[in-house]
């Protein structure tokens, strides 16, 4: 018996390598270089760029460099088809798209093996879970699209869809791209990653088979500057983006005030959090699956371990043991667990980050530094001890590299977690289920992940928050992307921006002390302030006549209002019920002075008796709808696997600055306002710089009702520089604007800084009709949180 128990033990593995027979005969016939997939039909080969395979660093390809004309052309195909794509039955489109999972399924192995080559992700993953994925989605979206009319009523296709992927999930991510678009009714032109585009033209050449319409989808191979091209094309109504931070930042300031939509799904640095109590087995096991895991090349690796201090030792030791298992080597052999890195230039970058930590300091652990003689390999890594502020427990490694840290209580364990500019994924390891959700709640994150790690599921949104971007993909969340409301092009708004001295509307500014007693102040953190300033200015009504002075606000005063609202973040965990009953109180304590707002909207405006009661009477029905909603506006359960609860829960920003219009005073304040309090948002809101006395009034009212100090903070003034300082801050979360064009532009440009979330509107808004879940979708952000059950 002794015998057979050392032959286990001292049994290697064979080799088992996967055939890629198939693959090879398919890129001979491709020797002399691939084209475009434009119009149905794939061009004639341009410009040729190598493509390598990062195991053993041997061409397999030579693809073309697509040119701004190549884009050009694919744009104006994409447009062509679109009408048509769009107007076909959503049971016509379903077939189509069901067909594409059908063919992607039946040609599961060549996807496989062509993507490891391509990539060096192990055969493992390829087969048993991206090309599968790919499978789910195309299908799991087939059903969108034929119940698109009955699930998205009053929307449309946005249109032509510019989408732009990486290298790390080829296909898969072609996959989370074009199924949405398509379902939606949209055509796209998608770039594939430089590194990686074969799955890509493999999938041009199911679209042939399948019979999809031309021009449907296009593919356009290239390399940084052809995703530039298409995303600068005036032709493209949304661009989807996933990849790095920084080239999001630079897509986010491309785009500002073009009308382009916009998804970004960026870079993470989550957090894997053990609790002393958690089932260290199957943490050591969540480990390998969240950092080893595609070689740790995943947005939402679980790259920073923090553990608590009692459990480190007992861990760490599981670890090492656990890495001297890891098989390395060729990506083609079935047991290997670890492949390639996808190429020498991030190979080096991994490299670059280690030497950094070398110089910190830092304790490296490694089970296996024999590599293979070629090919961009790098051996799985643990760093341990690694201070918060370390590189390495900052940057974005996109290597097999665990950086672990201890913490003592679960406060420290949400701090640091959550002390990162990132906010993609987290997962979340203790037997308590009381504590996990406390923690998944407490954390800033898109989604988080209970006893369970890289879980995905085309049923569940998946997105970031804080620089991880916004937008979702995946699910009702993601398919919501690619539709806008169904109404008539809007004209754009009348709203200029005020430049005082120069607006018709405004005087010139004036000393504070020249009016004390007649001058409406700031409202910052529930008591009035004098702006920083010590000015203020004349409001007129429509025949210039003086009717008050309001506070010029700057810059100082938004960020005293930022700290303000960020100082009453507790807001968003009152309860739903609590935050309805407050904003019920808002509502009728504005009902309870009806006339005297009234008397003043038709001061300041000019308009008519019948008029200013209209706008009063249906910004107290708004205030009444909102207060409603509040606890109305449910998340959902998400079916995804067997044995999983995938909540969907929509979450506040944090703090949100909301920009006013100048026209509909009132009613546009409340429109905005309402539903941004309603979900748990605290607010900093700019009024109709024409008209503020009107918000100014409604200090007193939201002073009456209950409202925490904070919650809602106004701050009058010219309406774009205050907007610019907004845009800027890094405490707003979110930002709505509705205004000028160039207002709207300044915001999406300068809010790429901490990339928030914006919405702007700079055409004219017909606010008595402008309401309801649309707004709460903008004041939220959604939360999958994955819990899987049973022994
Ligand atoms: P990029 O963000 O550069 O690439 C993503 C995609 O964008 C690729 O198709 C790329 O083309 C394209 N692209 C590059 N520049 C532009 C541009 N100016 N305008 C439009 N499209 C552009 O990521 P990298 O591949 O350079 O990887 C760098 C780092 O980014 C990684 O180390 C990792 O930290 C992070 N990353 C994050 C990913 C994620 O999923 N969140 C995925 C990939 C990388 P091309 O490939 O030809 O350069």
């Amino acid at each position: 018996m002794g015998v057979i128990k050392d032959i286990l033990r001292t049994m290697d593995y064979g080799p088992s390598p996967e055939s890629s027979e198939h693959v090879g005969v398919w890129l001979d016939e491709h020797k002399a270089g691939f084209g475009h997939f434009i119009n149905g039909a794939f061009t004639k080969p341009g410009a040729l760029f190598d493509v390598f395979n990062p195991a053993n660093g041997e061409r397999i390809a030579r693809v073309s460099q697509g040119s701004a004309k190549d884009i050009d052309a694919a744009i104006a195909a994409a447009l062509k088809a679109q009408a048509k794509w769009a107007a076909l039955s959503g049971f016509e489109r379903s077939k189509h798209i069901y067909a594409l999972a059908r063919h992607v399924q039946k040609r599961e192995r060549f996807l496989s093996v062509l993507e490891t080559i391509d990539n060096g992700k192990p055969i493992r993953e390829s087969r048993d879970i991206d090309i599968p994925l790919v499978a789910r989605h195309f299908y799991h979206h087939a059903g969108w699209a034929s119940l698109i009319d009955s699930e998205f009523p009053d929307t449309k296709p946005v249109g032509v869809c510019g989408q732009i992927i990486p290298w790390n999930f080829p296909l898969l991510m072609l996959a989370w791209k074009i199924a949405p678009a398509l379902a939606a009714g949209n055509t796209v032109v998608l770039k594939p990653a430089e590194f990686t585009p074969l799955t890509a033209l493999a999938f041009a050449a199911i679209c042939v088979e399948t019979g999809i319409p031309p021009g449907v989808v296009n593919i356009v191979t290239g390399d940084g500057a052809t995703g530039a091209a298409l995303v600068a094309h005036a032709g493209v109504d949304k661009i989807a983006f996933t990849g790095s931070t920084e080239v999001g930042r630079a897509i986010r300031k491309a785009t500002a005030g073009t009308g382009k939509k916009l998804s970004l799904e960026l870079g993470g640095k989550s957090p894997f959090i053990v609790f002393e109590d958690a089932d260290l087995d199957s943490a050591v096991e969540g480990v390998v699956d969240a950092i080893w895991f595609n070689q740790g090349q995943v947005c939402c690796a679980g790259s920073r371990l923090l553990v608590a201090e009692g459990a480190a030792d007992a861990l760490y030791a599981k670890l090492r043991a656990r890495m001297a298992n890891l098989r390395l080597g060729d990506p083609l052999d079935k047991s290997t667990d670890v492949g390639a890195i996808v190429a020498p230039v991030q190979l080096e970058r991994i490299r670059r980050l280690m030497r950094q930590g070398e110089e910190e300091g830092l304790e490296f652990f490694r089970a296996n530094d024999s590599l293979p003689d070629r090919g961009c390999f790098y051996p799985p890594t643990l760093v341990t001890g690694v201070d918060p502020a370390s590189v390495l427990a900052r940057e974005e490694i996109f290597g097999p590299v665990l950086v672990a840290t201890t913490f003592r209580t679960p406060d420290e364990a949400v701090a640091l977690a959550n002390n990162t500019r990132y906010g993609l994924a987290a997962s979340v390891w203790t037997e308590n289920v009381n504590r996990a959700f406390e923690v998944a709640a407490r954390i800033k994150a898109g989604v988080v992940w209970i006893n369970s790690t890289n879980m995905f599921d085309a049923a569940a949104g998946f997105g970031g928050y804080r620089e991880s971007g916004f937008g979702r993909e995946g699910g009702r969340e993601g398919m919501s992307e690619y539709r806008i409301a169904d109404e008539p092009k809007p004209k754009p708004s009348a709203s200029r921006s005020q430049r005082l001295n120069a607006s018709p509307g405004v005087a010139p500014a004036r000393n504070m002390d020249d009016a004390p007693d007649r001058t409406a102040k700031l409202y910052i953190g529930g008591k009035q302030a004098r702006p920083d300033s010590g000015y203020s200015y004349a409001v007129l009504d429509s025949s210039g006549r003086e009717v008050g002075l309001a506070g010029l606000g700057n810059r100082k005063d938004i960020r005293n209002a930022v700290e303000a609202a960020a100082k009453a973040s507790s807001w968003g965990a009152a309860t739903a019920h609590n935050r309805a009953q407050v904003l019920y109180y808002v509502a009728e304590n504005l009902a309870a002075r009806e006339d005297e707002f009234s008397r003043r909207l038709r001061a300041m405006t000019g308009m008519s008796a019948r008029a200013a009661k209209s706008e009063v009477d249906a910004s107290i029905r708004r205030a009444f709808v909102y207060a409603g909603y509040a606890d109305k506006f449910d998340g959902a359960v998400h079916a995804t696997r067997a044995r999983f609860v995938t909540l969907a829960m929509n979450e506040p920003w944090g703090v949100m600055g909301i920009v006013c219009p100048n026209e509909a005073p009132l009613i546009a304040f409340v429109s905005l306002v309402m539903p941004a309090i309603a979900m748990g948002n605290c607010v900093v809101a700019v009024p109709s710089a024409n008209h503020p006395l009107i918000a100014t009034d409604f200090y007193s009212v939201l002073d009456t009702s209950d409202v925490p100090a904070g919650v809602v903070n106004i701050v009058t003034g010219e309406a774009n520089a205050l907007a610019r300082t907004l845009a800027e801050h890094d405490g707003v979360d979110a930002l709505w604007y509705v205004g000028d064009m160039d207002g709207a532009a300044q915001v999406e440009a300068l809010s790429a800084g901490n990339l928030k979330a914006t919405w702007t509107s700079p055409a004219t808004i017909d606010w008595a009709k402008t309401q309801g879940r649309a707004f709460l979708r903008r004041a939220t952000q959604v939360k999958n949180i994955w819990t899987p059950y049973g022994e």
